[in-house]
């Protein structure tokens, strides 16, 4: 079955509130069918590619780009996710990593990734310099720490959920929620929101009985919910022949060389949607050329 994922841009009381609010089921599906996940690990890259994705869809230049990494204790190892604008991706060392569920029956996704390590933020503002915010891992929850993030690095109280719901290979249900009082706002507002925050906290399964624009309708009533802005949002790589050669020259002569000599030829796969590169000797010879002429002009 094929969904559309969409983040709704959503504002609250006149402005006084932005909210973004996203279903990432087809995104968490085509993540979890790439890498092969196990559930706790769909879980985890879910939930990241949902956070970042909202972090992608702030970013205003047309060709900005975000990175969220979680280094975290945990067996996953390191998780990364990209997103330009509604387009994301994402990767970690070991995405077949199956751990018992929790006491409570959820899926042990801090287990997977670590209760101790850090999350940090790279903006590509393309022509400007590449902003890089950093804060310590809450809980490996994942939701707890963006939320933590946006508090700590950007000066940006907010209450985050993210959601995944797994049935064996297959995502029931994936989204997430960012409420963000604006400077201004009033301390009624957000005691309200503080009060409604359990009505959103399991919102993969809330999900599975309505819409988003209904919940949105439902979680936010007498607060004027008013929808600004809808943008797709698809897992999308934009790897190719091209990126993969730049990657190769850029190793250098020696390591092209032994690449010819030992190897004869090479295969590249990238990370994020593991389509494979394939590069002759004859083609590795013609970088090794280009590399040289590389090496003299610098
Ligand atoms: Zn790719």
């Amino acid at each position: 079955m094929a969904y559309i994922d969409e983040m709704l841009q959503i504002d609250l009381c006149d402005g006084q509130v932005r909210v973004m609010l996203c279903e990432t089921t087809d995104t968490v599906q085509r993540c979890a069918d790439i890498h092969g996940t196990t559930p706790v690990c769909t879980a985890a890259l879910g939930r990241l590619l949902t956070g970042t994705a909202m972090l992608g869809i702030m970013m205003k230049g047309e060709k900005e780009t975000v990175t969220v990494t979680i280094k975290g204790d945990g067996p996953m190892g390191t998780l990364v996710a990209v997103a330009d604008h509604g387009k994301v991706k994402a990767c970690a060392d070991d995405p077949k990593v199956d751990l018992p569920p929790r006491e409570d029956g959820k899926l042990d996704v801090g287990g997977g990734v670590g209760h101790h390590g850090r999350m940090s933020g790279i903006k590509d503002l393309a022509l400007r310099k590449n902003y890089i915010g950093q804060s310590e891992l809450v809980s490996g929850e994942i939701a707890m720490d963006f939320a933590q993030y946006f508090t700590v690095s950007e000066q940006q109280p907010s209450l985050v959920a993210l959601g995944v719901l797994v049935s064996g290979n297959t995502v029931l249900k994936a989204g997430g929620l960012l409420i963000q009082p604006l400077p201004g706002c009033p301390d009624e507002i957000i005691d309200q929101l503080e009060l409604r925050s359990p009505m959103f906290a399991d919102i993969s399964w809330e999900m599975t009985f309505a819409p988003i624009e209904q919940l949105c309708e439902d979680w936010f009533r007498g607060m004027n919910p008013r929808i600004l802005e809808r943008t797709p949002v698809s897992y999308t790589c934009s790897c190719s022949r091209e990126r993969m050669e730049k990657a190769l020259i850029s190793l250098g002569r020696k390591d092209l060389r032994s690449l010819i000599d030992e190897d004869q030829g090479a295969e590249l796969v990238c990370h994020f949607c593991r389509s494979r590169y394939n590069f002759s000797t004859a083609d590795l010879n013609a970088m090794m050329a280009r590399a040289v002429k590389g090496e003299a002009e610098t």
